[in-house]
């Protein structure tokens, strides 16, 4: 996969810092898309994930090519994802058949990377947002599950492959389901899907969105709703912190667009929360710049770095 190489890196330098890329967000309810000219998004479309990726996929890429001549595609897909075989392999909000992207795609576009969305959110926020400038910055994307993505010095930490499937964390002893099989974990206390049954619950419309407006409209319920899922948020984040010391979190994904009504409870959670807190730097609490959009700018960015080459040439790096 990826881009030709009869081409020299002059003619790819020249062609990627300016042309259009596509930037793709599979997650567990919705897809979204951006198309970045130069790093600056002209177009972004938000639908229902409402038939197959590959189905999906063939549809947006030839819609962005039709409209605005993009010449590389980065789809980020909720769940395991091989980035190096560009392989989805099993995601509790999407599918649990291993689905080849990368050979799909190379019958759609040349240029093409894969991913998981909550990597691409994260190197979107370290490339362009909130976590710019610094060395360790954790992403932690809400949306309809929880997915984190950490960047050290610029490149995106995988682990073995699967880094950052921290929705599966067990905090709890209570039997509350998870899509994963499970029960207890991270995203059955505060993701969307959950916020959407609390909104259910209350009589309201079952979404994340409406459970923040009844909460600035005054209901005191949905503001309780939104504070025991912010600190649960914090306590998820205090693990991490613990863990992986970031200097920054960025809180990305549909969830961060509740703003304070759940960051407010997050940062008490984690001040209160973090053993040693006196002791060590002030983790710096953030949303994201790119919000909602995280995961969608990031394959983009990440589509337009494979196009010059940049990409290719830091993994050869790493590897060595
Ligand atoms: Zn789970």
């Amino acid at each position: 996969m990826g881009v030709s190489g009869s081409n020299s890196t002059d003619q790819l330098g020249t062609i990627g810092s300016h042309a259009p890329v596509l930037g793709i967000d599979i997650g567990g309810g919705s897809v979204k898309t951006a198309v970045l000219i130069d790093g600056h998004a002209v177009a972004q479309t938000v639908g229902p994930r409402d038939r197959p990726i590959t189905e999906l996929l063939d549809r947006l890429v030839a819609s962005a090519v039709g409209e605005h001549q993009i010449v590389a595609v980065g789809a980020g897909i909720a769940g395991l994802v091989d980035a190096r075989n560009g392989q989805f392999l099993w995601g509790p909000h999407l599918s649990d058949q291993p689905i080849h992207i990368a050979r799909f795609l190379d019958s759609l576009i040349e240029c093409h990377v894969v991913d998981n969305d909550a990597n691409f959110a994260a190197y979107a926020e370290w490339a362009t947002g909130s976590a710019s400038d610094h060395r360790v910055a954790l992403t932690v994307s809400v949306g309809t599950g929880i997915g984190a993505g950490l960047v050290v010095e610029g490149a995106i930490w995988r682990g073995s492959a699967f880094a950052g499937e921290v929705g599966h964390m067990r905090l709890t002893e209570t039997e509350l389901a998870c899509p994963c099989g499970r029960s207890g974990c991270w995203e059955t206390l505060v993701s969307g899907r959950q916020l959407g049954l609390e909104a259910g619950r209350l009589g309201l419309s079952p979404t994340a969105e409406a459970l923040a407006a009844a909460a600035r409209g005054g209901s005191q319920q949905a503001v309780d709703v939104l504070r025991l899922a912010g600190d649960w948020l914090g306590v998820g984040i205090t693990n991490l912190i613990m863990a992986l010391d970031p200097s920054v979190v960025v809180i990305a994904g549909g969830v961060s667009g509740a703003g304070g009504l759940i960051l407010d409870a997050a940062r008490e959670q984690i001040a209160s929360g973090l053993p040693g807190a006196g002791h060590r730097p002030d983790v710096e609490i953030v949303p994201a710049a790119h919000g909602r959009w995280a995961a969608a700018v990031g394959a983009a960015l990440f589509a337009a770095r494979r196009l010059t080459g940049l990409e290719r040439s830091e993994e050869k790096r790493q590897s060595e």
